[in-house]
């Protein structure tokens, strides 16, 4: 299958881990941002085929996982109310908030829908004009612009039923927020090819000098991963400190300037809390005033919500990358994915389902 099996190519694969090996004289680490890298990295065993003491510590990139416990204790109280279909992607649909989630508010009669694509929100509410039709808009800057697409065709629509629960979260400043952590070990990022798709390279350098650390834009094949390892264990054994696009393919330095200028007069920058981690100063994006009016939060004014993680939950920690999700005591035993704890054994793209799904019994054993 083209652009899968080429970047798959277990010759290539070897030749850049001998590269690796070569280059490598001390242990150092660097973290992938995305959570669809770090289930690449672990799916494919990258990290265990790397020298000794190189390590992978998997970011905050998965944005199921970091949405705020108070947002989605929202989407419940919303979906609940009668006379609204809550429309959302199927990976939402099973994060725990305080009490339940979105699954449990639908099997109690609330109209939960699975939809591929907000337009198909919208779609729905164009063709139910006497219901509220609310989609859930969370995400990086890679969901972004189709959330943005549909509030201006909403509006362009004249569809006034219509409305957005945004938590939209960015990636450099979660970057600027890791390194001024003081129990930060990162010594280099991985950045997420499809963000810099959409965004493209321009914000990386300023973090790049700020704080000394290369930062490799990459893809998700394994090829994709190994190239970027490679460009930053040469980067860190020669003490530079610069940001290179190893995903040519997709990323360009100026990103998708249309979509971009759509970002623009939609959305507009906010503080943002993270779940697991807090909050991080203009660290997402909110609908701006212009389009205040499919704003679901203001529309509902949903108010009274008093959040409560799992106290067994450890995914804070996990989403800063101070332990490795087996380190949680409930790994594989109160928390599954069937029966998950919090939001990073969720999602497909959350450390601990990545762990649970690829290294469960060798965890286990060695626990
Ligand atoms: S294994 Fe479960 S309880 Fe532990 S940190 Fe991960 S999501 Fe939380």
């Amino acid at each position: 299958m083209k652009y899968l099996d080429e970047f798959s190519d277990p010759d290539l694969a070897r030749r850049l881990l001998d590269q690796i090996h070569a280059a490598t004289t001390r242990p150092w680490a660097m973290m992938e941002v995305c959570g669809g890298q770090t289930h690449s990295i672990i799916r494919h065993g990258i990290d265990q085929l790397l020298p000794e003491g190189v390590e992978m510590i998997h970011g905050p990139g998965c944005p199921v996982c970091v949405t705020p416990l108070e947002v989605i204790d929202k989407a419940l109280a919303i979906a609940a109310r009668p006379g609204v279909i809550f429309c959302s992607f199927g990976d939402m649909l099973r994060v725990p908030g305080s009490g339940q989630d979105l699954f449990g508010v639908k099997s109690a009669g609330g109209d939960v829908r699975v939809v591929y694509s907000p337009l198909d929100a919208l779609k729905l509410a164009r063709e139910h004009p006497d219901r509220e039709v609310v989609f859930f808009g969370i995400g990086f800057e890679t969901t972004a612009p189709a959330n943005a697409m549909t509030v201006y065709q909403a509006r362009r629509l004249g569809t006034g039923n219509f409305s957005l629960l945004v938590s939209h979260v960015l990636v450099p400043p979660a970057i600027a927020a890791i390194m001024e952590s003081p129990r930060c070990r990162v010594q280099a990022f991985l950045a997420a090819g499809h963000v810099c798709s959409v965004m493209g390279t321009a914000e990386y350098p300023p973090l790049a000098s700020r704080y000394r650390v290369p930062i490799v834009v990459t893809g998700f094949e394994p090829l994709d991963i190994l190239e970027g390892i490679r460009r930053t264990v040469l980067q860190l054994e020669a003490g530079r400190y610069e940001v290179e696009n190893a995903y040519p393919r997709a990323v360009r330095d100026e990103g998708n300037v249309p979509a971009r200028e759509m970002l623009l007069d939609v959305f507009e920058v906010t503080d943002r809390t993270w779940r697991g981690i807090g909050e991080i100063p203009r660290s997402g994006w909110r609908l701006s005033d212009r389009y205040a009016e499919f704003d679901a939060e203001r529309r509902f004014a949903v108010t009274g919500i008093h959040t409560g993680e799992s106290p067994l939950c450890r995914s804070g920690e996990v989403l800063r990358g101070l332990i490795k999700p087996h380190e949680c005591a409930a790994f594989g035993k109160r928390c599954t994915p069937r029966n998950p704890l919090g939001a990073t054994m969720v999602s497909a793209e959350g450390a601990c389902a990545a762990y649970h799904a690829y290294r469960r019994l060798e965890l286990a054993d060695a626990r």
